[in-house]
């Protein structure tokens, strides 16, 4: 039974980072609308926490300042006092890459490349004969495939495999880079070859001033990825938020839409909304959206996502490896219990006292998937062993030591993600109004997330 009901104009469902963001954008245009978050408290995976004199993150740790509208957004923060972006970090370029239990640079350019002993003599040969390889043809390729093609298997094993492990704590042999790297597919299509598509689209595209402040820079917040949460969500009118909004479901109607949900006191309320826009991830939205039939609604939801592991471990004396860099990531092909490691004292200011140390150590991801069964004590034996061993740890007596578990971490963008943004293109055509965004579509990083954010708000003006 309905206990109340009220109108607006727009609903948003969740409060993640795409929901923050579409509001404040709804915000900036004077929109009437509402968020509705199923947890007592926003960001969804982005949480940042402080103790014991360390300040870590319990999910994503860094972005990427990959679009204008992360340039657009961090500004328009600063100036109205919500929030200080902190870019770059230092030694940032510092990657490294684990080859036969030792710590590789990561290379930065072409010498690089030729100079490194992650990739084999015949690869080095073939990455300087990439740009006259001819383009792929079969937009379905795996991006194993689509790497050992143009540069060699060593160059899959030693670089894009890690990487791939970093960002999508994935296999490179499931994710389509048309779907799941579409920049790095499009060069390819475009001008034939990734390296000469990276040097002609640097020569030919003029930028705008915005754009010349897109880039490969590295964000946090100072105090964390949380504050960039909390200045969106009091940017956009924290009235406009309910939380703790349990068993929400969205009905359609002649008037658009009903959109009922249990609230903290136990009473169903009703609101009546022209504008869905759902942040919601695959898995939930069956429930959600029922009045999706079920043979579409079973293209979206197919989507898998991985579980991940993520460990804070910070020390308040740390004698182990320098620790000057980003971090370090290891390839499936070194067969160990980590996925890699991040510096986030090394990267930031204030994230432990002045001796210390604090790195973000990650398990799991979808070729390690039985480390998701390990109870707490379990993983951290793993987790010890491991940076004894790969950071020269001499003891292992850590003064902050925080587990966190995703059991839907990250999207795999495989084969079915056509049918699956086709699906969807098709369902909000189908119902005006409708705007089904989040992770499922439209890239996984924080950076896209707010780009998405923005286009959405944009859409229902
Ligand atoms: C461990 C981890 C590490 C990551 N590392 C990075 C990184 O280094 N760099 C990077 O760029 N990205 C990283 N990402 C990805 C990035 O964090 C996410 O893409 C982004 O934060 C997702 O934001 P979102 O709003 O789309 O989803 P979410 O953060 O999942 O938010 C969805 C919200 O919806 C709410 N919700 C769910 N169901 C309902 C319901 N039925 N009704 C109402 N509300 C509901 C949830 O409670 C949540 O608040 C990482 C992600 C994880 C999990």
């Amino acid at each position: 039974m309905t206990n109340s009901t009220q109108t607006t104009d727009i609903v948003v469902l969740g409060s993640g980072l795409t929901g923050l963001t579409t509001a404040y954008y709804l915000q900036k245009l004077n929109k009437n609308f509402i968020v509705l978050e199923k947890q007592n408290r926003i960001g969804g995976v982005i949480q940042s926490s402080k103790e014991n004199g360390f300040l870590y993150e319990n999910g994503p740790n860094t972005g990427v300042v990959g679009n204008t509208t992360v340039v657009e957004l961090f500004e328009e923060l600063e100036k109205s006092g919500k929030g200080i972006a902190e870019l770059g970090g230092k030694n940032v370029n510092k990657r490294f890459i684990l080859k036969n239990a030792k710590w590789e640079c990561m290379p930065l350019g072409l010498k690089d490349a030729i100079m490194t002993p992650l990739f084999t003599l015949k690869d080095k040969l073939r990455i300087l004969g990439e740009p006259f390889r001819p383009a792929g043809k079969n937009p379905h390729e795996s991006l194993a495939s689509f790497v050992k093609r143009r540069m060699g298997k060593s160059f899959l094993d030693y670089a894009i495999d890690p990487f791939i492990s970093g960002v999508y704590a994935g296999d490179p042999n499931y994710l389509i880079p048309k779907y799941a790297l579409p920049k790095l597919y499009n060069l390819e299509q475009k001008y034939g070859s990734l390296i000469g598509g990276t040097v002609k689209k640097g020569l030919r595209e003029k930028k705008t001033e915005a754009e010349k402040k897109v880039s490969r820079k590295t964000f946090s917040f100072v105090d964390g990825l949380g504050s960039l949460t909390k200045g969106l969500y009091e940017s956009a009118g924290t009235d406009n938020f309910i939380l703790g909004a349990e068993n929400v479901e969205v009905q359609h109607s002649e008037n658009g839409y009903a959109i009922s949900y249990r609230n903290e006191s136990g009473e169903t309320v009703c609101i009546q909304a022209k504008n869905v826009i759902s942040t919601l991830g695959a898995y939930t939205l069956e429930k959600t959206l029922p009045f999706i039939n079920k043979n579409e609604m079973s293209k979206i939801d197919s989507l898998i996502y991985t579980k991940v592991i993520e460990v804070a471990v910070g020390f308040d004396k740390w004698d182990g490896k320098k620790l000057d860099g980003f971090g370090g990531l290891i390839p499936s092909k070194e067969k160990r219990d980590i996925l890699g490691v991040l510096y986030m004292s090394s990267l930031f200011e204030n994230r432990t006292s002045e001796n210390g140390a604090l790195i973000s150590v990650f398990l799991g991801g979808v070729r390690r998937q039985d480390l998701m069964l390990l109870n707490d004590e379990c993983v951290r034996k793993v987790v010890e062993k491991e940076l004894k061993d790969l950071m020269k740890l001499k003891d292992f007596k850590p003064d902050l030591f925080k587990i966190m578990r995703h059991n839907w971490a990250i999207p795999q963008y495989g084969l079915e993600s056509g049918e699956r943004f086709a699906t969807i293109e098709k369902l909000e055509k189908e119902y005006p109004g409708l705007q089904i965004g989040g992770n499922l579509r439209g890239g996984i990083g924080m950076a896209d997330r707010i780009k998405q954010g923005k286009e959405m708000a944009q859409k229902v003006v």
